[in-house]
């Protein structure tokens, strides 16, 4: 029970007066310490999964359970209060605000405020000097801050949405040797276009026009 990070069960997301299925009944479980990816090209549902797995969005039907709590019928509180303590996330490119430094950008999210810890935090990313302003950073460093960011709760789940998708390929490898890493501590949800990526991975799949399917 306790190793079961992230699971859903036919999980549909229908959006507007169109009824466009994003999602068509996702199922799949995440244990604890796996890196997990799915690939898929644009448009096939990676955003709405992930928004939905860190409880941004709910399911139009079926059940988003974290760490064996169903939280698809969960007041938005409730929901919020896990995304927060459970949930750390990183996305494309964004995840800085330019007017903080990175050191206070990394603590924005921080439960229990501990300087020592982000500056540490961020060490282990490669970032040594978190005196520094977003604008100042290569995209390969900001994304390694908003790795770290994600992390800084020490969070059960760490979401990656396209986390890679502006970096090149030797930018890529580095980043993705730290997501490899932290896949080993943490449970990850990575979602990505890249095929490329697939060998990092400890459980793949593949998602198409809202299905998901397991590629090993
Ligand atoms: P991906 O991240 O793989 O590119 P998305 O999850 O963003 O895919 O989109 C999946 C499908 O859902 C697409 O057809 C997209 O147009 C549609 N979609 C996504 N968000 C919305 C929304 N807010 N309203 C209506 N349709 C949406
Ligand atoms: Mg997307």
């Amino acid at each position: 029970m306790k190793d079961k990070i992230l699971e859903f069960k036919e999980v549909w997301k229908t959006y507007g007066a169109e009824k466009v299925d994003a999602l068509k009944g996702i199922n799949f479980l995440f244990k604890k310490n796996s890196l997990n990816l799915i690939l898929g090209p644009s448009g096939s549902g990676k955003t709405t999964l992930l928004n939905i797995a860190s409880l941004i969005d709910t399911p139009t039907n079926g059940e988003v359970i974290i760490r064996g709590k169903n939280t698809s019928y969960l007041p938005k509180p409730e929901r919020s209060k896990i995304r927060k303590r459970e949930i750390g996330i990183i996305y494309q490119r964004e995840n800085l605000l330019p007017y903080l430094n990175i050191l206070e950008n990394t603590m924005l999210p921080m439960i229990s405020p501990d300087k020592e810890k982000a500056i540490e935090l961020l060490k282990s990313v490669d970032i040594m000097d978190s005196r520094k302003f977003p604008e100042e950073l290569s995209t390969e460093y900001e994304q390694k801050a908003g790795l770290a960011r994600a992390m800084i709760n020490h969070p059960s789940l760490i979401l990656a949405d396209e986390p890679t998708g502006e970096l090149d390929a030797d930018s890529t490898d580095v980043l993705m040797d730290l997501i490899r890493d932290i896949g080993d501590k943490y449970t990850v949800l990575m979602v990505s276009n890249n095929s490329d990526l697939a060998d990092y991975a400890d459980n793949l799949f593949s998602i198409k026009n809202g299905e998901l399917e397991k590629v090993n």
